[in-house]
C-alpha cells in the first residue's frame, strides 16, 4: 500500500458535544476506538506497542466482520439460484 498519507487530509465535520475518538497524530476525529485503532495503524506507521496491538486486534475483528458478510452473500446468492431453478423447472417448465 502506497502511504502517502493523503487520506488523512479528508475535512471532517464532528458535531460539538458529540463524543468521538480523534487521532493522537492528526486529530482527525473518528467515531469508535476499533476505527481509531485502524487508522493510526494503517495512516500512521511506526506506532508503538500498544497501538499495533490494538490494530491487529481491530484488523482481526473486522476480517471476522467481513467473513460474516461474506457467508450472508454467498447464502443469498445460493438461495437466490435455487429459488429461480425451482421456479423454472416447477412452473414455468
Ligand atoms: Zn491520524
Amino acid at each position: 500500500m502506497t502511504g502517502s498519507g493523503t487520506r488523512t487530509d479528508v475535512p471532517t465535520d464532528v458535531p460539538s458535544g458529540d463524543a468521538s475518538d480523534r487521532c493522537p497524530y492528526c486529530g482527525r476525529p473518528l467515531r469508535s476506538e476499533h476505527l481509531l485503532a485502524l487508522h493510526v495503524g494503517e495512516a500512521h506507521p511506526g506506532h508503538t506497542d500498544r497501538e499495533a496491538a490494538a490494530y491487529a486486534e481491530a484488523r482481526e475483528a473486522e476480517d471476522e466482520e467481513l467473513f460474516v458478510y461474506h457467508m450472508k452473500v454467498i447464502g443469498a446468492i445460493v438461495l437466490l439460484f435455487f429459488a429461480v431453478s425451482y421456479t423454472y423447472v416447477f412452473v414455468l417448465v
